[in-house]
């Protein structure tokens, strides 16, 4: 690493749990960030900042004047230019050793394989539960980790699903077959704003540990953040053998 690189990521080398080898886990990683709203904002901007080697961003929309209560990435100036393009422009002025890729569309079956592709990790913070069976039904089949963070309201949750290592995946914990509310978005319940900072953080923190092989994972873990009582907490969860996604009794 050159002087002017290694000045950029001293304070993560400075961890002795990254160092140099960690550092240059990051540097060579390709990380797909899905829904650059509240969650993916500070997520991608933690990522860059780290120095992921490559970032795809996916997400259709357009930046709106009730966005910026807590998509910090943008700005007055954004409102109505697209969500990724604005993020990539920011991200390359962060960082301009990271290669950002930008999906302006919408995740589907259809095109899941060809924006996913060769991704090392996937962080999922789409806003509805359609995305994210997709999600994560192909990282089942293509056996690529997914993190997923989500918020509602005051509350705020993140798990890592890794298929490599006999994990519980996203359908274990939210079963399709339970009709969990598609579309219930903050436009219709609100949100705090730092909440989506703290769970997006926390998903870039996972992410980079992930990546660099330090600590503790969340596989098979979910941590939960309440900020209407402060409290963050983390629980132990369960592989379904009746999961229609990874179960070895699933029906279909
Ligand atoms: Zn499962």
């Amino acid at each position: 690493m050159d002087s002017k690189i290694l000045e950029r990521y001293s304070r993560n080398i400075l961890l002795r749990e990254i160092g140099g080898m960690g550092q240059k886990r990051l540097l060579a990683s390709k990380v797909l960030v899905i829904g650059a709203g509240g969650l993916g904002n500070p997520a991608m901007m933690y990522l860059t900042a780290s120095g992921v080697g490559k970032i795809g961003i996916v997400d259709y929309d357009k930046v709106s004047l009730s966005n910026l209560q807590r998509q910090v990435l943008f700005d007055v100036k954004d409102i109505g230019k697209l969500k990724v393009e604005v993020a990539k422009v920011h991200l390359n002025l962060l960082n301009p050793n990271t290669r950002i890729t930008t999906y302006p569309k919408e995740l589907s079956v259809n095109n899941v394989e060809e924006i996913i592709g060769d991704y090392d990790l996937v962080l999922d913070g789409s806003d509805n539960f359609s995305t994210r069976y997709i999600v994560n039904n192909y990282c089942f089949q293509q056996k690529i980790p997914l993190l997923f963070g989500a918020i509602s309201q005051w509350d705020g949750q993140v798990s890592l699903y890794d298929p490599n290592n006999h994990s519980a995946c996203f359908e274990c914990l939210f079963p399709q077959q339970d009709n969990f509310e598609i579309g219930a978005s903050c436009s219709e319940n609100g949100v705090l704003g730092p909440l989506v900072g703290v769970i997006g953080a926390l998903m870039a923190a996972e992410a980079i540990k992930f990546v660099a092989r330090v600590g503790n994972t969340l596989t098979n873990e979910i941590i939960l953040y309440e900020a209407l009582s402060g409290q963050m907490r983390r629980y132990k969860t369960s592989l379904r053998s009746d999961c229609q996604v990874c179960g070895v009794k699933k029906t279909s």
